[in-house]
């Protein structure tokens, strides 16, 4: 049985009143799920639990994992928002139903839909800590996916994949992107994480045993160069990325380089570019393999100097030089900064619908970057320039993923459901009638009435983010004037204008 000192040994410095409220809602979660079993048979607050303890292992705040202890009364054994609201305040609240209604989604493998879900992630993660938890809920999810029912693992793995491990990656948070990725990895594909996983572990004894010998070297040689606080680590690419890297190069692992690296993390930048010089002198770098990632930092937000070097014993090994700060911010990502939103006294405190700030913080400074990379690429583009300026995507990244993020940042949308989970991507301010011309023309003329969340209500009700749409049609309805004051898509008024001209 979880207990609740399992969670708060891993908060960081939390005050009493803290202590108090996980307390309190780790007793709430436990009772509400009291009659409620995990898959595996256990009690069901070991999930919730896991939950709230990979919360605060990150380091959020008192009520972020509090939200993640509580983040399944409201679906699944039917606590109201209100008591939640009551018992824990508007904030935990509104973090709750903001993942309840994530869980919402039901991934279809249609193109259509990964896109409709990552804009959806982006519109309803109007607080980043919603997302936060909702990968830690996935996380333990993934964890325990070996008792779920064998008909579900596949779509649950796949989604993982295509839509969390990308949102992890996308806020920077490598090590979590990397654990979603291999646990989905084995249900997703099995045969190739099976054939993957033989290969890695084949080469990685070689590898780590060549690296080892490397990082005694280095040690030697930082210290005679008196580059004092330093340390070294190791890190093995994750079996989905390699497998991924595979394809691209057509199967072939000798051409892989960066199947472990080596990392040094020192205390300033100074010492990162010091430091590079040292290991290119030490070992035969590899032409056009030199990135500097610190000046022109990935767009979201990597920083690190790499060089790919060779170890003179047959081996090619990548290196990895970068700051603690930098090496932080690699593995916990936006995590490393969303924690001070909880201190007292920040802004938006209570309702915590700090809307898109937090995306919004984030967007302009990769948008500059990205930039004055262009810009800089552009200025050698004529010359023979730094040659690791070609390459400065990186080949793990996903373009269209920040574009589209980037996009919705500026138009406001809304994603509505239909009542099996298909999502409706539409413009703020949208009706029912827009919803139902999104699905189909011949829905749209002949909507009779709208139920909104379980409710009947009227066709000019504006709709919201989350919304659970049911329109019920009938062939005697037919469009009439008064809709072209509410509809606001264009297929929707094209439609209606059409249907007008007809029934005249
Ligand atoms: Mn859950």
């Amino acid at each position: 049985m979880p207990e609740v000192k399992d969670i708060l040994s891993k908060m960081s410095s939390p005050t009493s009143q803290d202590r108090e409220l996980i307390e309190k809602a780790f007793t709430f979660a436990k009772e509400a799920h009291k009659d409620h079993k995990r898959y595996s048979g256990e009690n069901y607050i070991i999930h919730p639990a896991a939950t709230a303890k990979s919360l605060a292992e990150l380091g959020m705040g008192a009520k972020t994992v509090a939200a993640g202890l509580l983040h399944d009364t409201l679906e699944d054994v039917g606590v109201s928002p209100d008591t939640i609201e009551k018992e824990f305040g508007k904030e935990i609240r509104f973090l709750v139903e903001g993942v309840t209604k994530l869980g919402r989604f039901k991934y279809r493998g249609a193109e259509r839909h990964r896109e409709s879900l990552r804009k959806l992630l982006v519109a309803t993660g109007k607080d980043v800590r919603v997302l936060i938890i909702k990968l830690m809920d996935r996380l333990h999810n993934m964890r325990t996916l070996k008792h779920v029912p064998e008909a579900k693992r596949e779509r649950i793995a796949l989604e993982t994949l295509e839509i969390y491990a990308a949102i992890a990656h996308r806020l920077g948070m490598g090590s979590v992107r990397r654990d979603l990725e291999d646990l989905a990895f084995e249900y997703a594909l099995p045969e190739e994480y099976a054939k993957t996983k033989k290969l890695l572990s084949e080469r990685s004894k070689e590898t780590l045993e060549r690296l080892e010998k490397m990082a005694r070297n280095l040690r030697k040689e930082l210290a005679q160069n008196e580059i004092k606080k330093f340390r070294t680590d190791y890190r093995v690419k994750g079996l989905y990325s390699l497998w991924r890297k595979l394809k691209r190069k057509g199967g072939d692992i000798d051409k892989i380089y960066d199947i472990a690296a080596l990392r040094i993390i020192v205390s300033d930048i100074a010492d990162c570019y010091r430091v590079l010089g040292i290991v290119n002198n030490l070992w035969q770098p590899l032409p056009k393999k030199i990135k500097d990632y610190i000046a022109f930092p990935k767009p979201n937000g990597y920083q690190s100097l790499h060089t790919t070097v060779f170890t003179g014993d047959g081996g090619i090994v990548e290196v990895q030089i970068r700051t603690e700060e930098m090496h932080q911010e690699a593995e916990y990502g936006i995590t490393a900064h969303v924690v001070y939103k909880e201190k007292p006294g920040a802004k938006n405190e209570e309702s915590g619908r700090s809307s898109f700030d937090w995306i919004k913080s984030l967007i302009p400074s990769f948008a500059r970057r990205k930039e004055k990379a262009d810009e800089q690429k552009s200025r050698y583009s004529t010359l023979e320039g730094p040659e690791w300026l070609e390459d400065l995507t990186d080949e793990d990244d996903d373009p269209d993923f920040e574009m589209n993020i980037k996009t919705d940042i500026f138009t406001q949308r809304v994603f509505a459901f239909t009542p099996k989970g298909d999502v409706v991507d539409l413009p703020a301010g949208a009706s029912p009638i827009d919803f139902a011309y999104a699905i189909h023309s011949d829905i749209g003329d002949h909507v009779f009435g709208a139920k909104v969340n379980g409710k009947i209500e009227s066709l000019d009700t504006v709709l919201h983010n989350g919304d659970i749409v049911d329109i019920q049609t009938r062939k005697s309805a037919h469009p009439t004037k008064k809709w072209l004051d509410f509809a606001k898509t264009t297929i929707a008024r094209r439609h209606i204008r059409a249907s007008l001209e007809k029934q005249i």
